[in-house]
């Protein structure tokens, strides 16, 4: 595979994360292992997509092109990083673009106005995930790869394509690389009143969650304190918020993750 050089230190904790979570035995609140994995899949590509808002900002970086999609792009690349290389963790990878589709068969018929929403459809931004899988290892990811029935003559679009993000993330986030900044990132989980809820939080947590947030902390130099924060929102979805330094990933995605998941 094409290799990033590092967009994140190949964490050590975070291939424990993996390793627990595909072996561990479900936890106190009797969650299915399958489905807990889907869930921590899709909630670590989400991190990772909040945290790329979050870097635009702090960094001031600039974005040609839709922000949403650049940071859709970064996601993905982390989670390939991160989880690509190795065939015990690469399901982690493929079950966020899984997440995408999933999200895409779900969705109610459409009106006019989702062409105006700052994202991509749901099944674009399956389809660009699945090419930037293809276009860093076609062989790697060819479950996902042939589900999405990519033209062939695409694919050597999206091996450029790989190229091209890879690098260009790469030369925006080098300066900001490196220990010695004053600001971690710090967990904060609040309450849940559902159990499942609580059981998806409490596994991913246990599969070391908290190790891995540690590591991105330390492999940044970021000005100040970001949280990451589990909470009621009263909507499926997950934000960056900068006055607050807050990303805010909630309990209704969660379940929004597990719901889709058990289908
Ligand atoms: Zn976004």
């Amino acid at each position: 595979m094409p290799r990033l050089a590092a967009l994140l230190r190949p964490a050590r904790t975070a291939f424990a994360l993996v390793a627990l979570l595909l072996a561990a035995p479900a936890p106190a609140e009797e969650v299915d292992p399958d489905i807990a994995r889907f869930v921590a899949a899709n909630t670590l590509w989400t991190l990772f997509h909040e945290l790329g808002h979050g870097f635009v900002s702090i960094y001031d970086l600039p974005v040609v092109g839709r922000e949403e999609d650049a940071v859709d792009q970064l996601a993905t690349l982390v989670m390939l990083t991160l989880y690509g290389d190795d065939p015990d963790t690469r399901d982690l990878v493929s079950d966020a673009a899984y997440g995408w589709l999933l999200a895409a068969a779900q969705a109610e018929e459409m009106d006019d106005t989702a062409f105006w929403g700052a994202h991509a459809l749901d099944v674009q931004r399956f389809t660009a995930m699945v090419c930037l899988l293809a276009g860093a290892d076609e062989e790697a990811f060819a479950e996902v790869v042939e589900l999405s029935e990519i033209p062939e003559d695409e694919v050597a679009r999206c091996i450029d394509e790989y190229e091209v993000v890879a690098r260009s993330w790469d030369r925006l986030l080098e300066p900001h690389r490196g220990a010695g900044g004053p600001g971690r990132l710090i967990p904060r989980y609040e309450a849940s009143d559902s159990p499942a809820v609580a059981g998806f939080v409490a596994a991913l947590r246990e599969s070391g969650f908290d190790d891995l947030l540690a590591e991105i902390g330390q492999s940044y130099r970021l000005p100040y304190n970001i949280a990451v924060t589990f909470a009621d929102c009263g909507e499926e979805n997950a934000f960056w918020d900068p006055e607050a330094r807050e990303i805010t990933i909630c309990h209704e995605m969660i379940e929004g993750l597990a719901a889709l998941a058990s289908e």
